[in-house]
């Protein structure tokens, strides 16, 4: 019975739609795209894996970039929405799948060894790809430079990827990301190697780049997390989560340039 009604329904719905005309005569001005940002990962696994996990299961991203060959495979339409994002804020807005682009380069992330944390370089071609990657879809969504965030800046207390290895320079060489000026931050470090601001100060600063970060003034777990992202972004040198003169002026030196675009 329920088989009959269902099939009744299928068939007067697309009656229904056989029946309706749309007329596209017209188009607004006013819309742009749904996609507002452009998130990178990397897959913590191999191809094979990378690859599976991806297309059967419950994530899933719009791009994989493998290593070697640096093939790009599109796996979800840019219009449609994929699963990468999970749980996640950046400047205010949340759960972002809906309004990312998603990318997973196939990199094994980190492992701890005897000598500490060691983690896999990216091969140059899989960089290459993306680039050329990144500027269509910059291009085909009209987004302005910064666009483009690390999973780590959305959810900077549960992921750490693309991680301290990604060349987030690189893509600033290539215009698509803000880059601090290095003389403008040697300036802003000298001044404040004599002073370092208050806590309150940086969790205000990381608040203004986008981040989710708490607002109490202690240097908490969750505050030197998002610390961790920042430096990992902008100073991968050394990225303790340590609230220190370099870091501050790269906050301060961003900011200049966030205000004056
Ligand atoms: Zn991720």
């Amino acid at each position: 019975m329920r088989v009959f009604c269902l099939s009744v329904l299928f068939a007067l719905l697309a009656g229904c739609s056989n029946s309706l005309q749309i007329d596209d005569s017209y188009i607004a001005s006013g819309q742009n795209s749904r996609v507002q940002y452009i998130v990178l990962h990397y897959t913590s696994t191999d191809f094979a894996r990378s690859l599976q996990l991806l297309t059967q299961g419950e994530v899933s991203s719009h791009y994989l970039i493998g290593e070697a060959p640096a093939t790009v495979y599109r796996l979800v339409d840019e219009n449609r929405r994929a699963w990468h994002a999970g749980v996640s804020q950046w400047q205010g807005r949340t759960w972002l799948n809906g309004t990312t682009i998603g990318i997973e380069l196939v990199n094994q992330g980190f492992y701890d060894g005897p000598n500490g944390r060691y983690w896999q370089p990216f091969a140059p071609a899989q960089i290459d790809a993306l680039v050329v990657l990144l500027k269509g879809i910059m291009q085909r969504h009209q987004l302005p430079p910064g666009s483009i965030i690390a999973h780590s800046d959305i959810a900077p207390q549960r992921k750490v990827d693309p991680g301290p290895l990604f060349p987030w320079k690189r893509l600033a060489d290539e215009g698509l990301l803000p880059w601090p000026d290095a003389d403008a931050v040697a300036r802003q470090h000298a001044l404040f190697s004599t002073r370092l601001p208050s806590v309150q100060w940086f969790q205000e600063q990381l608040a203004r780049q986008g981040y989710a970060v708490p607002m109490q003034g202690e240097l908490d777990p969750a505050t030197r997390n998002v610390i961790v992202a920042f430096q990992m972004k902008y100073r991968p040198a050394r990225y303790d989560g340590e609230p220190d003169a370099e870091t501050a002026a790269l906050l301060l030196v961003l900011a200049g340039m966030q205000a004056s675009r």
